[in-house]
């Protein structure tokens, strides 16, 4: 018996479910189905899926997460100013392990820096992350998302007002379509299928309204609430930790969808 309730927002009524199969589109089976979290910090995956998550690892369903940042920016005491990038690391590590996730990696851009990482360029000496000689955020999510091979990926919404949240939405949105094409073979063999993508709240609301609902119980809100307080440097995440408690045991999130350019949609225009 399943602690979670799902919903999916249609033209024609919601439907609801005690399973993902009935509200994710191209559903390939639990086994089959690998969910991806592409962050920008270390604590947006679970301060924005941490229901999620354990949903997913419920149902037996592979979960991995891909953290763009080196969270080198986020410290709260100065005395931690050198050392926060491994302090949040251990941190995540813990809080990811509460919700049953093993599998994290981390590219390591420069925190609060991201913009200066956009696309793909020949790297030079002192450049993070660099694969087939080139460094940038699109260079790393094209490879991973080749390696990884994710059906789903959850992002932060882009809506959000923190730089590196609109960098990585962008990005990300721009890699989905490299790896599934021909550019860039060093990088890997070209994924056969288009991963849905969802969008995730994390500190600011949608720009369109969610079409997904998950509503766990008290257990599954306190087991998250626990993995976001395992971030013991981040003393302001406290804010959030009440609200996320205020809230309740819910998570909402976007289907998006590629409007890629169509003429016709135009021409009843002129
Ligand atoms: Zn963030």
């Amino acid at each position: 018996m399943s602690n979670f309730k799902v919903f999916r927002k249609k033209d024609t009524g919601t439907i609801v479910s005690d399973n993902l199969k009935d509200i994710f589109l191209n559903w390939k089976g639990s086994e089959s189905e690998h969910i991806l979290f592409v962050v920008p910090h270390d604590d947006d995956v679970i301060i924005g899926g941490g229901l999620m998550i354990q949903k997913a690892l419920e149902e037996g369903v592979k979960v991995s997460v891909l953290i763009t940042t080196d969270g080198s920016m986020g410290y709260c005491l100065e005395e931690q100013r050198d050392f926060i990038s491994d302090i949040r690391r251990e941190e995540t590590i813990k809080g990811l392990n509460i919700l049953g996730v093993e599998s994290a990696k981390w590219l390591n851009f420069p925190d609060c820096n991201t913009s200066n990482f956009i696309g793909r360029r020949p790297a030079v000496s002192g450049d993070p992350c660099v694969i087939d000689n080139c460094t940038g955020i699109e260079n790393a999510y094209t490879y991973q998302i080749r390696k990884l091979k994710p059906t789903r990926i959850f992002v932060p919404a882009g809506s959000d007002l923190n730089m590196d949240h609109k960098v990585v939405y962008d990005e990300l949105l721009m890699s989905i379509f490299h790896a599934t094409g021909t550019i860039w073979p060093n990088l890997g063999e070209p994924l056969n299928w288009l991963p849905a993508v969802y969008e995730m709240a994390v500190y600011c609301d949608f720009e369109k309204d969610p079409n997904i609902k998950l509503e766990g119980d008290d257990k599954a809100l306190q087991k998250k609430l626990d993995a976001i307080l395992a971030f013991e440097s981040q003393t302001q995440i406290a804010v959030l930790v009440d609200s996320t408690r205020n809230n309740g045991s819910v998570e909402y999130y976007r289907d998006l969808e590629f409007n890629l350019y169509n003429p016709g949609r135009y021409s009843n225009l002129f």
